[in-house]
């Protein structure tokens, strides 16, 4: 089995020690590193290891054996100064990977220029994201056959995840027919009655707008 990922995190402010619980719930060994001992103390109930130590010094990253972590974050954000300083520092150990949390543009171009890996401005993202989300709807695309039938392509809504269209009973129960799974790249036409929905297929039915409407909502 391939070893799991180190990762170490570099100030635990909100965006930090978020990064840090997340990732120690899906199991990794997480070093959450930050000079405020309040913050440290906070994080050490959930994560594996936690330090108080300023990250602007190379002697204290040393210590903390930083060069033998897979991915480093450094997660500060409102002392630019010290941002720069830690992933410069970080990196002129060797880290492979260094993910660096940006305040502002200007920041962000500085610290692509000394070497950040990947740089992120949580708000920007997150904002696109949500943007992303609110614009899509269940229903992807929409055909009228007649006033009274179409044809629509809908994500498959959770509930139906694990399922077939014979336990879903679907034609009786939500007056739909499936015509076609479509699944990454893959289409099967005709689907059987035990054919399993996965998680991200897109399924072409027909049936009644009302009918159709309601399966869109199972997701909302
Ligand atoms: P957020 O917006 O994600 O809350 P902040 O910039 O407010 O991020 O928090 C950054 C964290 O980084 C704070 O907890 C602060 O104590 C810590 N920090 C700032 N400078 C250093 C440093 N030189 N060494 C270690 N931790 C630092």
């Amino acid at each position: 089995m391939a070893k799991k990922k180190q990762f170490a995190i570099l100030g635990l402010g909100r965006f930090g020690s978020s990064v840090a619980y997340t990732l120690t719930n899906m199991g990794y060994d997480v070093l959450a590193v930050d000079s405020n001992e309040e913050r440290v103390e906070e994080v050490s109930k959930e994560v594996t290891h936690a330090v108080q130590a300023n990250v602007t010094s190379e002697k204290n990253l040393q210590a903390l054996g930083i060069r033998n972590f897979d991915v480093v974050i450094v997660a500060i954000g409102e002392d630019i100064q010290a941002s720069i300083m830690a992933t410069i520092l970080v990196k002129d150990m060797g880290v492979e990977h260094v993910v660096v949390k940006s305040q502002d543009k200007m920041h962000g171009e500085v610290l692509k220029r000394i070497g950040a890996d990947r740089v992120i401005f949580p708000e920007w993202d997150m904002g696109c994201r949500v943007a992303h989300n609110l614009a899509t709807t269940n229903i992807l695309d929409y055909i009228e056959l007649s006033p009274e039938y179409s044809l629509a392509e809908v994500s498959v809504p959770t509930k139906m995840v694990g399922k077939t269209p014979q336990e879903l009973d679907l034609r009786a129960k939500y007056g739909v027919t499936v015509l076609a799974i479509k699944r990454g790249n893959d289409i099967n036409i005709s689907p059987k009655a035990n054919a399993q929905f996965h998680k991200s297929d897109v399924l072409i039915v027909v049936g009644k707008q009302g009918d159709i409407n309601r399966l869109e909502e199972l997701n909302s």
